[in-house]
């Protein structure tokens, strides 16, 4: 099942700017795992989202990686109310396709006060915010692809 896969072809509406990121261990394998988290604007313009990639090597079909987007305005006069958490898992593919899908927050963004609500999978499905999300994404792993 997926609810997206990138558009190589498209040129992003939208800039991404990596902010930080860390390394760990995998609880389960012992495998090296990633962490990655930045600012996505748009071209020229306001902030969009912010993001927080997780993976570990090995894991990259099965689980997958968590892709964590806080969406909304941002900026002078809003606050967490103005922006939702969205959740997603990344997997390649076994013919080698990235796909996204949305996932329910759930906890997830319990130690983020970014945005004061946490959506689940069917807040996102088939709605306005679902083409944001996925052209965000889009954005991401087209200019954060080196992180995979
Ligand atoms: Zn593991």
């Amino acid at each position: 099942m997926s609810d997206g896969m990138t558009s190589q072809a498209q040129l992003p509406a939208f800039e991404v700017e990596t902010l930080g990121e860390s390394s760990g261990h995998c609880g389960c394998c012992g495998n090296e795992s990633r962490r990655v988290w930045g600012m996505v604007h748009h071209q020229g313009g306001p902030t969009v989202a912010a993001y927080w990639m997780h993976w570990t090597a090995g894991h990259l079909s099965e689980p997958g990686a968590n892709l964590d987007l806080v969406i909304g305005k941002w900026g002078d006069g809003t606050d967490a109310h103005d922006r939702v958490g969205v959740a997603l898992v990344h997997r390649q593919l076994e013919d080698g396709t990235p796909s996204f899908m949305v996932v329910d927050a759930d906890d997830r963004f319990s130690n983020v006060d970014l945005a004061s609500t946490a959506l689940k999978r069917r807040d996102v499905i088939n709605t306005h915010l679902a083409e944001q999300v996925f052209s965000v994404v889009d954005a991401i792993y087209l200019q954060g692809s080196r992180f995979f």
